[in-house]
């Protein structure tokens, strides 16, 4: 093993990793990459002990349309009509409240009216100007018309005025920032069709969101044809963009997996090794109060081994509605998670879609402090007899 390696590991135990450390570390092969594993654990365990958590959710896809086609994004190919209908929408909201669900993710394609003319007919039928207004209507009405709903949207780029029209209906907000390579919007790679995908379209995204003091999901997007070099810079931009406004609460190291019909749908997903070895490097490289997330359901047979990488997060997983934007790979049950984070040593817990830190901070918006506070304990996670597993 190289000495240069094993050093920079302790000095990643004692603070986050350098640009240069975590360069070195992502070339670990072999013994190396069992010590960069534990050296992750070991920080998880430092900053969250045997915790780890989840969010039980719904997802409500108010539209597929999307003014970019991502060569790998089976989502927009599944449209069968522009928009779903609030009340649908609705319906699905509430039959996750009775089974004791607390977040809803709002998402959907990215402005379709922009370049779809039934979406733009559908919505001025309605009433509405944009898909920032109907999702604003459906987050009012869910607010209205349940007890503990709480919605998360995630609905691409959007302005900064858009985003604070969203702000006080929402415990959090996200976007995946997938990554900061802009060779990958170059011609043959996946993002050429998508203009939104360009990093600092997407960083500026995240960046407002800090100034609005909104809690935020983003995470980097693993096996579309990025470099090692390029999954470091995507880690160290959303770090940041955290040390700049203090609002990741979370970061996705996510999995690319082929989906039927896209150009991209020969393509390999991340071996276990890579995928194990970038959640180690978000581990070592992000702040410690930034959790590290991997979707259990696009590793079904071996996420649990993710719990070995430093991983203090499965997500929002749902009871009921598929993961609407990878329908091939359907969720665990969410007993088998629990049963598998245990078995691995761990203790789970239901979170809600705003973190237990923005929560001692005051983050919540207005409407939904209520609702925040009646379901959480003193640690900020959901409280005994409100969770649900
Ligand atoms: S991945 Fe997202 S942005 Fe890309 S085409 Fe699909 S819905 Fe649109």
């Amino acid at each position: 093993m190289r000495s240069e390696f094993i050093e920079a590991l302790y000095k990643c135990l004692e603070r986050p990793a350098s640009r240069s450390e975590a360069l070195l570390l992502a070339e670990a092969s072999g013994g190396e990459v069992q010590a960069l594993l534990a050296a992750a654990l070991m920080v998880k365990s430092s900053s969250t002990g045997k915790l780890v958590t989840y969010s039980r959710k719904v997802f409500t896809p108010l539209t597929r349309l999307c003014r970019n086609a991502c060569a790998y994004c089976g989502f927009r190919l599944r449209a069968e009509k522009p928009f779903m209908d609030i009340q649908e929408a609705l319906s699905i909201v509430k039959a996750g409240e009775r089974l004791k669900a607390k977040e809803v993710l709002v998402s959907t394609g990215e402005k379709p009216e922009e370049v779809y003319e039934e979406a733009k007919r559908f919505l001025k039928s309605m009433g509405y100007e944009s898909t920032v207004e109907y999702v604003r209507d459906f987050e009012e009405r869910i607010l209205e018309e349940t007890e503990v709903m709480m919605p998360h949207t995630n609905i691409g780029v959007l302005s900064k005025d858009e985003m604070a029209q969203l702000r006080d209906l929402n415990a959090s907000m996200g976007l995946m920032l997938e990554s900061v390579s802009e060779r990958l919007m170059e011609r043959g790679m996946p993002h050429e069709k998508s203009p939104s995908k360009k990093p600092s379209v997407r960083l500026k995204m995240i960046r407002e969101a800090g100034e609005l003091k909104i809690p935020f999901t983003t995470g980097i997007l693993v096996g579309i044809g990025e470099t090692w070099e390029e999954r470091v810079d995507s880690l160290l931009a959303i770090r940041r963009l955290h040390e700049e406004h203090g609002h990741i609460q979370e970061v996705i190291v996510q999995n690319f997996m082929p989906e039927l019909g896209t150009p991209m749908e020969h393509w390999r997903p991340p071996s276990l090794t890579v995928m194990l070895k970038t959640i180690a490097l978000a581990r070592l490289i992000l702040p410690r109060d930034v959790a590290v997330q991997a979707p259990p359901n696009l590793n079904l047979k071996l996420y649990f081994t993710y719990l070995t990488a430093g991983i203090n997060d499965w997500g929002g997983i749902s009871p009921l509605t598929p993961d609407f934007v990878n329908e091939a790979y359907p969720w665990p049950k969410i007993s088998d998670v629990k049963r598998l984070t245990e078995l691995m040593g761990f203790e789970l817990r239901e979170r809600l879609p705003i973190y237990p830190k923005y929560v001692k901070y005051g983050w919540m918006p207005e409407p939904l402090k209520c609702r925040v506070e009646r379901l959480v304990d003193e640690l900020g996670l959901v409280r005994r007899g409100e969770d649900a597993y």
